[in-house]
């Protein structure tokens, strides 16, 4: 049946060696000399051993976040650190064939949406790269009695923790990155296991960037070293993205020495489709909304609603265009969906598509993985969407992070947010319509951090992005993530008493 990838030349930095630790601005095994695989899962073949962080791996890591933090990079004034965060995004710019094609290797995400992520990245950087200059307290009048003046200082929160999950490795990692510099914080960074790849290889350009050893150090490990820093008592701050279930662990884990804590987790999110919208737009909206990274995006819109005297048309018409998407060997350029991450991945996403199956739900397409020819050895599943969905079904309460869509007709506005805002989750939700009141309704009536009206999933660095509800709080992007890496301190200032 033959195989993919057999005649890519990988990246050199998959020299065969294996990857190691980046503590202190050195390459380190861990004290353990344990190392762990990474695969690809587009072939289910080892791609790099990798270093595996412990307790003591973890505790060298934030002791030279710590140095770090009060020594070389207290000097560094905010035009400093707005000067390496502009190399950093230049050198992000030079090496990003490089760093798009490990984390398609690693992750399986499809090279035309990995290559796509240049733009992003770069942004990132130089719109923090902007606000370290811009970031200021105030003078504030006061009432009490005498010469007193009074001010704020925003000051860096200090050694931040940040922990990753596997989908988007790169940008993710730029997205703690970007904004713990441009405030004057240190950072631990955490990767997932499954994707610990282009971290590793950001954290090397962090230094060609002139960034301080120690300022960024990526440990790479399983969760017990997520665990161990989440409970470090020399961590002032955790920005944790990944699931609510690993995020309520990490919010008990911060309350020993009461870290600052951010948490973006998991969504089940609504997007809801009137029958009045542009259905051209709508259709590939919809699918899209789900199938980009073949489901794995945390606010994915997998609950699909659609008013009901469309309903039987649209879903026929967003079945049709997910048997059109391509899927295949995500190192070519016209692939759309490549495989999921893992082969656990694939357990848990084929095990929803048989409790749909049981619970009644009929896949209009896919409804399985993908066993014939070459792609058999990856962990493929093609596009799927689900109608007979009722609002009680597992495939419509709970996070599948696979490509499937549950789709459900609705009736009226109310009857819509309502079902929509029935969900422990509030992270992205969707409303496609021209009338401009259905949309006023309907994004000021979901409990969700981003509504996206005749959209989906568009990003910005200056747009706040973020959870409500069990979806995780703090946000990311925009001035308020500075506010996430900032204590604000207030100054009073007593004079001698004014002479008239
Ligand atoms: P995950 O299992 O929660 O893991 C996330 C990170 O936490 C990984 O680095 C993991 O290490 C680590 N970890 C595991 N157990 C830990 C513990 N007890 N203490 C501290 N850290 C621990 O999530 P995932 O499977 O990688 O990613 C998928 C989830 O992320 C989905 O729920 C998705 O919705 C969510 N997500 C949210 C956003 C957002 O912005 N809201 C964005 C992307 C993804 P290991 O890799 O070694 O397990
Ligand atoms: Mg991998």
């Amino acid at each position: 049946m033959g195989s993919i990838q057999t005649q890519f030349k990988p990246p050199a930095f998959l020299n065969g060696q294996p990857k190691l630790l980046l503590i202190d601005g050195q390459l380190v095994p861990a004290a353990s000399g344990k190392t762990f695989k990474t695969w690809n899962p587009s072939t289910g073949k080892v791609l790099a051993e990798v270093a595996e962080a412990g307790a003591e791996d973890i505790h060298r890591a934030v002791a030279a976040a710590r140095r770090a933090f009060e020594g070389p990079w207290s000097k560094f004034k905010p035009f400093d650190r707005q000067a390496v965060l502009l190399k950093l995004a230049d050198l992000l710019d030079q090496h990003f064939e490089e760093l798009s094609t490990l984390d398609t290797l690693d992750m399986g995400g499809p090279i035309a949406r990995t290559s796509a992520g240049r733009r992003r990245g770069i942004a990132l950087l130089r719109y923090y790269a902007g606000l370290a200059t811009a970031t200021h307290g105030h003078t504030i009048d006061n009432s009490v009695d005498g010469n007193v003046f009074s001010y704020t200082l925003k000051e860096p929160v200090g050694v931040v923790a940040a922990i990753n999950p596997w989908n988007g490795p790169l940008g993710l990692a730029i997205w703690k990155i970007a904004p713990a510099l441009a405030t004057g914080c240190t950072m631990v960074l955490k990767p997932a296991e499954q994707a610990p790849l282009s971290p590793l290889r950001l954290g090397e350009l962090c230094l060609e960037a002139g960034i301080p050893p120690g300022v960024v150090n990526v440990v790479t490990g399983f969760g017990e070293a997520g665990a161990a820093l989440a409970a470090h008592p020399d961590v002032d701050k955790i920005a944790f993205t990944g699931s609510t279930e690993v995020g309520q662990h990490i919010v008990r884990a911060s309350a020993g020495n009461m870290k600052r804590v951010s948490v973006e987790l998991g969504g089940k999110s609504p997007n809801i489709v009137f029958a009045d919208a542009d259905l051209d737009e709508a259709v590939p909206g919809a699918a899209m909304a789900v199938f980009n990274n073949s489901g794995q995006i945390c606010s994915a819109g997998t609950r699909l609603f659609v008013e009901r005297s469309i309903h039987d048309e649209f879903v026929e018409r967003v079945a049709a265009f997910a048997k059109t998407l391509r899927v295949g060997d995500p190192l070519d350029p016209s692939t759309q969906l490549g495989p999921l991450v893992s082969d656990s991945q694939l357990e848990r996403v084929t095990g929803y598509l048989a409790a749909g199956k049981a619970e009644g739900a009929k896949a209009l397409s896919g409804g399985a993985r993908i066993t014939e020819g070459a792609l058999a050895e990856g962990y493929f599943v093609a596009p799927t969407i689900f109608a007979g969905v009722n609002d009680g079904m597992s495939i419509a309460r709970e996070e599948i992070f696979g490509p499937v869509i549950s789709a459900m007709p609705f009736d009226d506005v109310d009857e819509v947010i309502r079902r929509g805002n029935d969900t422990p989750y509030g992270l992205g939700s969707g409303v496609w319509t021209r009338d401009i009141s259905n949309a006023q309704r309907v994004s000021r009536g979901l409990r969700t951090g981003t509504v996206w009206v005749n959209c989906y999933q568009t990003m910005d660095p200056a747009v706040p992005f973020g959870g409500y509800k069990m979806s995780g709080y703090g946000r990311e992007s925009g001035a308020e993530h500075m506010e996430e890496y900032l204590q604000t301190k207030a100054v009073w200032l007593k004079g001698h008493p004014m002479k008239r």
